[in-house]
């Protein structure tokens, strides 16, 4: 039965989280949509509905968003369930709501990768890249760079080098979605079940990407059909869709119009490059002095940073908020190298097609 629910994103962590549900009453189901009075959700059985009114909730947040896993009880003889519980989410992308600075509303859950999305026909908005890029992290989910439309562009290499110089590592892959070119190199990121969502300016060509990934030749689920027939967003599809070769696309409104923001985010991330050089020194706690081994100095001594730099890196590192901060940020360059991995072999991929 768990088998089943491995293409909708199930694993182990889902798993543990719902062993207090674990009974012959309760099933394991995800929101595939929400609708004004109920969501649609993906289970073992087949699909079902799940009404609002079940289940009292104190607040938005509190509420299932699209991604979500839930503990349902089947209402016997109908396609019909009832909510008993959310399980606790591994990400989330939240957006305050309008008008107040507490209430926060969730947009999508469960995402465990976000394409960013930008056009190569424009001028590169660089630090609009770097903010999707902060977004992503602080979701702590994993960003992968798409720059689409390289049938308008001239010079896609030097484009590629802009964007390489701001993202830390971050995959980046340059494709024209309305040629299907080096699309499949997007595919890999899909594997094991993943559930991928994609954001970026309106007009980016998100659609048109979603649609060549979900419009693949072995395509068989039925509402893939959707996406195919009326190329565009619509009130009545799936905002949580299988992908015919494996895993899921989370395309939902709110996640479209995500917001982004600047400001305390914003400051440490600009020693990054501080930051992924210390990865590479000898000791770990390193205090960039004149420690054997410290990758820093050497950066010093060859000029890849400054003194200067350096010297305002080390005033925010002996703030203890930093610090709390920094160990943040370290985890995620740890797992970004880890996504460095696998995207050089999903360039590979893409080379050998070509
Ligand atoms: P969205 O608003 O981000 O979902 O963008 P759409 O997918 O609706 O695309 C916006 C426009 O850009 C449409 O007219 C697409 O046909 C066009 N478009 C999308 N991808 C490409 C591409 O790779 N090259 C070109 N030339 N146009 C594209
Ligand atoms: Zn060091």
């Amino acid at each position: 039965m768990r088998k089943k629910l491995e293409q909708y994103g199930w694993n182990d962590f889902f798993e543990a989280q719902f062993q207090s549900y674990n009974s012959i009453e309760f099933i394991p189901a995800r929101v595939s949509v929400e609708h004004r009075k109920y969501y649609e959700v993906y289970t073992s059985q087949g699909e079902l509905t799940v009404s609002k009114s079940g289940k009292l909730f104190h607040n938005i947040t509190d509420y299932p968003a699209v991604g979500d896993w839930l503990a349902v009880k089947i209402i016997p003889g109908e396609d019909k369930a009832i909510i008993e519980a959310i399980l606790p989410r591994k990400t989330k992308f939240s957006r305050k709501k309008a008008g107040t600075t507490t209430e926060e509303q969730i947009v999508a859950a469960n995402v465990d990768i976000v394409f960013l999305v930008s056009s190569l026909n424009q001028d590169l908005n660089l630090r609009r890249i770097e903010r999707y890029l902060t977004l992503a992290w602080d979701n702590g989910v994993m960003p992968v760079i798409v720059l689409n439309k390289t049938d308008l562009c001239d010079d896609v290499e030097q484009a590629i080098a802009e964007v390489d110089g701001i993202a830390f590592s971050t995959p980046i892959h340059a494709v024209s979605a309305l040629n299907n070119d080096h699309i499949d190199e997007l595919l890999i990121y899909f594997e094991g079940n993943k559930t991928i969502a994609v954001i970026g300016s309106s007009g980016v060509g998100k659609s048109t990407i979603i649609n060549d990934i979900c419009s693949d030749d072995t395509m068989n689920v039925s509402d893939i059909g959707l996406y195919k027939d009326k190329g565009r967003h619509t009130t009545t599809h799936r905002e949580l869709t299988l992908v015919p070769g494996g895993g899921l696309i989370i395309d939902t409104p709110g996640m479209r119009e995500i917001q982004l923001w600047e400001g305390a985010e914003g400051l440490s991330e600009q020693f990054d490059d501080i930051e992924q050089l210390s990865l590479e020194c000898k000791f770990t706690d390193c205090k960039h002095d004149d420690e054997p081994g410290c990758a820093i100095n050497e950066a010093l001594n060859t000029g890849v940073i400054t003194q200067e730099r350096l010297k305002s890196y080390k005033k925010l590192l002996n703030e203890v908020k930093y610090f709390e901060r920094k160990q943040d940020i370290r985890a995620k360059l740890t797992e970004k190298k880890k996504w460095k991995k696998i995207s050089v072999e999903a360039k590979k991929i893409g080379k050998e097609k070509y």
